[in-house]
């Protein structure tokens, strides 16, 4: 076809066939003068010579000349492919009629008579050339939108239920990959190519479009015949005859698998997270919102789940991220068994895509972390929202394995009930986390409905935690001492340090702010500053006032996991040129006994340095007591709560005085706590305990106050003791009286104030609020 390129549209290029000389002379002359480019041949075998060398823009041909005649000539070129579409005006006799029917019959694109209108005919080849150039672009375009659809995997139909049925052209055939027979070309066939299940829907489909003569716009699914399935996106549009009936539909079919795969894969990487498989938090939302839209319409309830993992960071911690991703995918297995089947799996899939069956929008999510969601769209009430919620409980107390290792991993959840807990989403995570929050705070591994109590509690929580954290920075810790005594002896053995934190003008208690520091590690720098801290006021005692002593530091179990701590206890010992063994630690039993593996390693760390173990709280572990045998430990403390038992119950005492029997057979110190009465203290002795702390000794104390506690004991000349000697009797009612402040919060300042007025002292337990009447049953004053 490239001649069409060629041609000069004002000097088109004539090729003229004439066995007669005379004509060929004069046309070839006329044709010249009106600006064709002419060139001549004076018969059939000339013009194909010609033709072989350039080909023209058109040809004018003879039709009777001898030898090759121009309707055989005519016939040639249209065999052959680079001529066939070569325009030929065919130059007939005058009223030849029949020469006429023979030349359009061997392809001339039209018929002259031969004539000497020279004009007629420049004019009638100029109008030949336009329609030629315009059958070229016809054709041109024809061509390229085939090549197009092609391309797009793209054909067109036409669908005429009353005539003719369906008619597809060859590039539809090739989008629905040749499934088609060609001597089967119709609707049925078409249909029975989409797969069973989803043929009813299809049909239905048809049938309401065609009902409502609306636009067809759909997706489809068809199994080609090497079983691949393809999505088929089908677009069409309803045609009306001249009475405006219709009549059928013309549209095209588009094969869109690949691009449907890439767009649900881009949807998937969105909205579900790529190491559960779950849906992410966006995902989340939109089905949470989903399901409260569909709630509020018909008036059911919906549960929202928050579910934290109790111990995930340390996992994370010692075994490491790819442990850590195992865990989550585990847990993400786990939570989806206890929701009923959803949909989160099969989203992906073409099938999913296609099937129009209604969704479920129950959903386990992860938000992010270790943090999960479980949505229940439609949940009876309270009670069935809470027996999911405790089967997640108890489904993640089931041990996990890790790296070939069984490990325990518990979980916290939080929920919240639509509409009773919130009325938006929001609203409902919200306090969701607000119970999962006291879940944390109060043991974990529990579930708790949320109760509108909850959220005053959470917020104050949160406020404290955000202050604890500037507290070690701005230096509002302090500790104070608490007087640890051998009422036998009458001396001071030693003193606990405790922790307070001083914020705004109250004394904040250790109860109030341990907890949440060991929750949020924090109580690790916490303790290092405490042991360095105590190291510092022992120093600064000795050298000011020659008060010798040891001074226990209180560390939770976490930090004897760390390897370190023994290095640490030593390192303020040196720096402030203390004997070693004057830092003592105390853990309590639970925090012992949950974790001994862990500890065990730094407890010989510990024993090898020098420094004294205390158990603290003993008796409350509820722990078998055969462990202790193989414990480098040096006390056991006696937990406050068999002390203040002590004369009341028999049992208490019973318990004492194994405790004392255990310590003594293991060859331990045993210290008796929170000693109030001199009828506690009368029984301990009894029971063989000389050791003890307690308000009837002295309460913590800021360190000043210590100080002064001391001399006032030790000025007692009838005692005589040496500097590190109390006569304990001279500073029982007092300071009783400032520790009861001093636990509500009153600074220590006022304390030191109320210390100097003991009548206003609270009324208290055991006779010690005013007066001496200890003294006369002091061990110490006889
Ligand atoms: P604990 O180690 O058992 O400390 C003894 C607690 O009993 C102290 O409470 C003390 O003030 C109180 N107490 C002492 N004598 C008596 C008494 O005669 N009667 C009564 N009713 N109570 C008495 P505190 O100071 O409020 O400390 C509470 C707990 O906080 C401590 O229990 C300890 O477990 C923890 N704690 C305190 N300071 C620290 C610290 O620096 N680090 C860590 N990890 N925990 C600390
Ligand atoms: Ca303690
Ligand atoms: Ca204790």
């Amino acid at each position: 076809m490239y001649w069409a390129d060629t041609q000069d549209s004002s000097h088109p290029r004539v090729l003229l066939v004439d066995d007669d000389e005379v004509n060929l002379i004069l046309t070839s002359a006329a044709l010249r003068e009106r600006g064709f480019i002419v060139s001549e041949a004076s018969g059939g075998e000339q013009a194909l010579l010609a033709l072989a060398q350039e080909l023209p823009d058109l040809m004018v041909l003879d039709a009777v000349m001898p030898g090759l005649d121009g309707f055989t000539l005519c016939r040639r070129l249209r065999a052959t492919p680079s001529w066939e579409y070569l325009p030929v005006l065919m130059l007939t006799g005058l009223d030849d009629d029949a020469s006429i029917e023979r030349a359009y019959e061997a392809g001339a694109t039209d018929f002259f008579v031969k004539s000497p209108q020279w004009s007629l005919l420049a004019g009638r080849l100029r109008y030949l050339l336009r329609t030629a150039r315009t059958n070229l672009e016809l054709m041109r375009s024809r061509a390229r939108l085939a090549r197009a659809q092609d391309l797009a995997r793209m054909g067109s139909f036409e669908w005429r239920p009353g005539a003719g049925g369906l008619a597809l052209t060859p590039e539809s055939l090739r989008v629905v990959g040749q499934a088609l027979r060609d001597d089967d070309i119709s609707l049925g066939a078409v249909i029975r190519l989409v797969p069973r299940r989803l043929r009813g829907g299809m049909c239905a489909l048809l049938r309401q479009v065609w009902g409502h003569a609306t636009v067809l716009d759909a997706d489809m699914m068809i199994s080609l015949r090497d079983g691949r399935q393809r999505v088929l996106h089908v677009e069409a549009e309803p045609e009306y005859d001249d009475h405006g009936v219709l009549f059928g539909y013309t549209g095209i079919v588009q094969d869109v698998t690949d691009r449907r795969l890439i767009e649900d894969k881009i949807k998937h990487l969105a909205n579900f997270d790529s190491l559960t498989g779950l849906p992410n938090r966006r995902q989340l939302m939109w089905r949470a919102e989903r399901a409260l839209e569909q709630a509020r319409r018909s008036g059911h309830h919906c549960a929202l789940l928050l579910i934290d993992l109790d111990r995930f960071k340390d996992i994370n911690d010692t075994l490491g991220h790819h442990a850590g991703d195992e865990l989550l995918v585990e847990v993400a297995r786990r939570l989806r068994s206890c929701v009923r089947h959803s949909d989160q799996v099969s989203e992906v899939t073409i099938d999913a895509m296609l099937a129009r069956a209604p969704r479920t929008l129950e959903a386990v999510g992860r938000l992010g972390g270790d943090e999960f969601v479980a949505l229940l769209p439609e949940v009876s009430g309270e009670v069935d929202a809470a027996g999911v919620g405790q089967r997640i409980v108890d489904v993640m107390r089931e041990p996990v394995v890790l790296g070939g290792a069984e490990y325990f991993v518990t979980a916290s959840v939080g929920l919240a009930l639509f509409p009773r807990d919130g009325l938006t989403v929001a609203d409902l995570l919200r306090n969701a986390d607000v119970a999962l929050y006291s879940v944390k705070g109060s043991g974990r591994n529990d579930l708790q409905v949320y109760l509108p109590s909850l959220a005053s509690k959470g917020i104050a929580r949160l406020e404290l935690e955000s202050a604890l954290h500037k507290a070690i920075e701005r230096g509002e810790l302090l500790l104070h001492y608490q007087p640890k005594i051998d009422t036998q002896a009458g001396t001071l053995v030693g003193v606990e340090a405790l922790m307070r934190w001083r914020r705004g003008d109250k004394l904040v208690p250790p109860g109030e702010f341990i907890p949440l520091a060991e929750e949020t590690g924090l109580i690790v720098p916490m303790s290092d500053w405490a042991i360095r801290e105590a190291a510092r006021q022992l120093h600064a005692w000795h050298d000011e006032f020659g008060l010798l002593t040891h001074v226990a530091v209180n560390v939770p179990a976490r930090l004897f996991e760390r390897s370190d701590l023994a290095e640490r206890v030593l390192d303020a010992t040196v720096l402030h040129g203390l004997k070693q063994g004057s830092i003592e630690l105390e853990i309590t039993e639970t925090g012992l006994m949950k974790s001994l593996d862990d500890v065990m390693p730094a407890l010989k760390r510990l024993h090898a340095a020098g420094v004294a173990i205390s158990i603290d709280d003993f008796g409350t572990g509820y722990s078998s007591l055969s462990y202790l045998t193989t414990l480098p430990i040096a006390e056991l403390k006696v937990d406050r709560s068999f002390v203040s038992e002590l004369g009341q119950s028999g049992q208490s005492s019973a318990v004492v005085a194994a405790i004392i029997a255990l310590a003594r057979s293991l060859g331990l110190r045993v210290v008796a706590e929170g000693v109030e009465t001199a009828v506690q203290m009368t029984e301990l002795q009894g029971l063989g305990c000389q050791l003890m702390q307690g308000y009837l000794f002295g309460a913590p104390m800021a360190p000043d106050e210590v100080v002064a506690w001391w001399q006032q004991a030790s000025s007692r000349p009838r005692l005589g003791l040496a500097p590190a000697v109390t006569p304990i009797a001279l500073a029982h009612a007092p300071l009783h009286a400032a520790a009861r402040n001093v636990d509500e919060g009153v600074s220590g300042n006022d304390a030191g104030r109320l210390r100097a007025h003991p009548e206003v002292a609270p009324g208290s337990t055991g006779p010690t609020s005013a007066g001496t009447p200890l003294q006369g049953r002091s061990p110490l004053s006889r």
